[in-house]
């Protein structure tokens, strides 16, 4: 037994709704800090993401109550009585026990965040893109029948499907179960891992998958769309009509259950993710704002044009859009429309949704960018970030909690800095502006 298990300290965990950490399996994808996040709905629901938490001061106070014996037998009464058998219980848990190492992910909190512009080149390999390619050639049947049913354009699904297991091969190969009662004991979100804990055993009794092939990710995302099992309860579907929801064995099944989830969350077909634009001089850089909307037609009022002379999408003067800067005023802007944001409900991430939106594009010859990305700009590391915070808020610039996040409340607080020096106040996290602060 590990020493943290003999140890018996209080449980202290703590939500901040303002800002969200990024949990995910696969290497390549952002960690909050490398994303630009935007205003966006609640994530509870949404399939690869873990809600938010404010990193603690010091992760030993986290230590649970019990032996993960004693939990286990807790959880036992907590799952029968919401309906699991207990012959299913006790299968399911035949082979649990606690895995140190999806808590050591858990608490891990990276200090380096890799550049906006790196992730994306990972992210639209042109080894991805043509694999992409030849899986729409493909399922080309499977994709028009799911794309008649859910409203949902092939193009997003399968750059959803390649960024989320790059097409199946990474799923995650940890027993979902395991993880999910290891976090349940010992993570930083007990009553979340709980939930998806029973929902994992629902899932199992429901017969769509056996204990043993039920794997994922060290966070419990399964199968080939990550969807974490409260979210598979609510949007798997069996699309093949072989009886089983089989999102880990079944390409037909993982399109169309992700199709479902982003027809719920909005998407509109035929609608674009968003385009590129450029800014006029003097831009008011306060604008680019997630919760900034405006309409097409206004934003084209406020001097923003297509780069090389282009038109806007046609019908597409009267959507709701935002400007986004991912790497701040001197990299590339976007105006981002609803199925950008419907995309942000599979993963709260601005740097996510725009990989998978220029993914669906390249597969069909675009998705380039015209601007150019401020490589001598490299994002500042987990502490520069708090320091930044620590600083902003001792200048009476209020960042709110110093975890390292940039959040709403930072954001606020970075804008109201650049404007005090004169600067272009578009709210990003820079250098320059740290050596001012330390130099003030
Ligand atoms: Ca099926």
């Amino acid at each position: 037994m590990p020493p943290s298990l003999s140890r018996r300290w209080p449980v202290r965990h703590s939500i901040a709704a303002a800002s969200f950490v990024l949990l995910v399996a696969c290497a390549e994808k952002p960690t909050a800090a490398d994303a630009q996040p935007l205003q966006a709905p609640p994530v509870a629901t949404a399939p690869a993401i873990i809600p938010p938490v404010v990193p603690s001061a010091d992760p030993l106070d986290l230590q649970p109550t019990q032996t993960f014996a004693e939990w286990q037998a807790g959880f036992r009464k907590d799952a029968l009585a919401a309906g699991i058998r207990p012959d299913l219980f006790d299968r399911a848990f035949a082979n649990v026990s606690f895995d140190a190492s999806v808590i050591r992910a858990d608490r891990s909190q990276p200090e380096f965040s890799r550049p906006v512009w790196e992730y994306l080149d990972g992210a639209l390999s042109p080894l991805r893109v043509r694999k992409g390619q030849a899986l729409i050639n493909q399922y080309a049947d499977i994709l028009q029948s799911i794309e008649q049913r859910y409203g949902v354009d092939r193009q997003a699904l399968v750059s959803v499907w390649g960024m989320e297991s790059n097409f199946g091969q990474f799923q995650g190969s940890k027993s979902v179960i395991n993880s999910l009662a290891t976090l349940a004991y010992e993570g930083r979100r007990p009553g979340f891992a709980h939930a998806q804990l029973i929902a994992a055993l629902q899932i199992l009794q429901q017969g769509d998958i056996t204990p043993e092939k039920m794997l994922g990710s060290w966070a419990g995302a399964m199968g080939q769309t990550q969807f974490i099992p409260t979210t598979y309860n609510t949007h798997a579907v069996d699309f093949d009509g072989d009886g089983r929801r089989d999102i880990w064995g079944s390409p037909a099944d993982a399109l169309a259950s992700t199709a479902h989830y982003l027809q719920s969350s909005g998407w509109q077909r035929g609608q674009p993710w968003g385009f590129e634009v450029q800014l006029p001089s003097s831009f008011d850089y306060t604008l680019a704002d997630g919760a900034m909307r405006k309409s097409v037609a206004e934003w084209r009022q406020l001097g923003v044009t297509l780069p090389n002379g282009g038109q806007v999408p046609a019908g597409s003067e009267q959507l709701s859009a935002a400007l986004l800067l991912p790497a701040g005023y001197r990299g590339p802007a976007f105006l981002i429309l609803d199925n950008f944001r419907a995309i942000l409900k599979y993963n709260n991430s601005s740097s996510y949704a725009l990989a998978v939106s220029l993914l669906s594009e390249r597969f069909n010859g675009g998705g380039l960018i015209n601007g150019t990305w401020p490589k001598d700009d490299l994002p500042l590391s987990r502490s520069e970030r708090i320091e930044l915070q620590n600083l902003l808020s001792a200048r009476n610039y209020d960042a709110g909690t110093a975890d390292g996040i940039i959040g709403a409340n930072t954001r606020k607080a970075i804008r109201s800095a650049q404007q005090s020096f004169g600067w272009p106040a578009d709210g990003y996290p820079t250098h320059k502006l740290l050596e001012s602060l330390r130099t003030q």
